[in-house]
């Protein structure tokens, strides 16, 4: 049996090899030993074995609960150029894969029925990365928040933007109140009066993102503030019940 996965992270091991955790098509996380996965040797062979590359290996027998496979020969099907090469870039890459690694289950599973969203989410959001560093048109606000925007929907705890979270009257732009994240939703201004710039800013984002595919992102001349991607992630946060410090790329995108 083939599989297929995209590396979520990666450490080295004694003198050659790699341990790395690998989403795989089904959306299911496998960890495994990469032997020579470092690259180097005699032949100088180059590692390959980055985050965010794809990867297929064969499955030669399926590890118990708690242990690793045994990876000796694995092809390289798809990698990115241009991402290594910007920092931003790189540090987002590094961002997805740590969020995506703190929510796809931890069982071990390997049918190949259909593709995992997550493991969609996460091959689109790095494929239209690097395509928009080619194109030369890359925005990090816009890629961060498409992907946690549509992250937050895969996951079912999209906020609830139709009614108020209070009294159910439908909201819009004119009466928005504030965001409330522990109720996954939002107000109206007739129940809570402060509203400000930021809630406006955030509830644009999650009703139009929603629906745009990567594909179209960099068809979107404007970019995001910032301080959207950091309200969206501390949403996230907020449901998972982690903080900035449990995310190690955390400082690197909103510092
Ligand atoms: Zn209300």
């Amino acid at each position: 049996m083939q599989l297929q996965g995209i590396l979520l992270n990666k450490k080295k091991f004694q003198e050659r090899n790699l341990i790395a955790d690998i989403i795989l098509r089904n959306g299911h996380r496998t960890s495994a030993i990469f032997y020579g996965g470092q690259g180097g040797g005699k032949k100088h062979k180059p590692s390959q074995l980055e985050v965010g590359n794809l990867v297929s290996f064969p499955l030669l027998r399926k590890p118990k609960e708690g242990q690793m496979q045994a990876i000796r020969e694995w092809k390289l099907d798809w990698e990115h150029i241009e991402i290594r090469k910007n920092y931003k870039a790189f540090y987002l890459l590094h961002f997805y894969s740590e969020l995506i690694r703190k929510v796809i289950p931890d069982e071990q599973r390997f049918d190949q029925n259909q593709d995992g969203e997550f493991f969609n989410l996460l091959s689109n959001a790095i494929f239209y990365l690097e395509n928009s560093l080619v194109q030369n048109n890359f925005l990090k606000s816009n890629h961060l928040s498409l992907f946690l925007v549509k992250l937050l929907y895969y996951l079912g705890v999209y906020p609830a933007l139709l009614d108020c979270l209070y009294c159910g009257d439908s909201l819009h732009e004119k009466n928005l109140g504030s965001f409330n994240f522990q109720e996954g939703g939002a107000t109206c201004r007739s129940c809570e009066e402060q509203s400000s710039l930021e809630d406006l800013q955030l509830y644009s984002c999650l009703k139009n993102f929603k629906n745009i595919p990567f594909k179209e992102l960099s068809s979107l001349r404007q970019g995001q503030p910032l301080e959207v991607s950091k309200r969206l992630t501390d949403y996230f946060l907020t449901h998972f019940q982690l903080f900035p410090r449990d995310l190690h790329s955390y400082s690197f995108i909103f510092n």
